[in-house]
């Protein structure tokens, strides 16, 4: 299949994710952070992932990744635009249910709510899962073997570090309300794990 299928998706999902999060990462940022979790290491992979989320972009327009490149194949296309428009969707839902109690990284706002509804009713890190999910379907949609796995695993890494010392900040923070939202809901796969 001409590549260029699997181009046009990468960008259009690229465009997508942006004016999801672009409203919501501005009213966000008019809320003042109380706490901070940053360390090194979160800085470390944020870049990372930051460097890892224009690869793909960087494969649309030029051909620098080209020695890397296999041939596209339908069936990945089709479950990569299937995981893509799952993961833009739960990214949506989550950033609507977290609302102003979001941040890029680990960070307590003032007034800082703990959100148990909507989507966070199933899962801890619904905003994590859609990442995830939208990773994998880069890594389907785009067949290159640098640039079409890079997000995914700039992704697992941020947030096999990250779950730990979040969940550890959540209960600091909300201490039983958060033990008890812990205890009866699963991290990224409903009813799973
Ligand atoms: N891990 C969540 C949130 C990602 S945004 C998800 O995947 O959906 C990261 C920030 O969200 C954290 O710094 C924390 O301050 C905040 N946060 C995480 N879970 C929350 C919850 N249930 N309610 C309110 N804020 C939460």
């Amino acid at each position: 299949m001409n590549p260029w299928f699997g181009k046009a998706m990468i960008l259009a999902s690229s465009i997508v994710m942006v004016l999801i999060r672009a409203p919501h990462g501005q009213r966000s940022r008019g809320v003042k952070v109380v706490r901070s979790r940053r360390g090194a290491l979160e800085v470390v992979l944020l870049t990372l992932a930051w460097v890892a989320f224009f690869v793909p972009l960087v494969w649309v327009a030029a051909p620098v990744f080209a020695f890397a490149d296999y041939p596209l194949r339908p069936v990945p296309l089709w479950a990569g635009i299937f995981c893509l428009a799952v993961g833009l969707w739960l990214f949506a839902r989550s950033h609507a249910d977290l609302g102003t109690n979001w941040s890029i990284t680990l960070e307590v706002r003032e007034k800082h709510q703990l959100v148990t509804q909507g989507i966070y009713r199933t899962l801890r890190h619904p905003m994590y899962a859609a990442l995830l999910l939208y990773s994998l379907g880069q890594a389907l949609v785009v067949p290159n073997w640098i640039a079409g796995p890079s997000y995914a695993v700039a992704m697992s890494l941020l947030f096999a570090f990250r779950l730990g010392p979040e969940e550890r900040m959540m209960l600091q923070e909300f201490g039983k309300d958060y033990e008890a939202y812990r205890a009866r809901t699963k991290r990224l796969v409903p009813g799973i794990w």
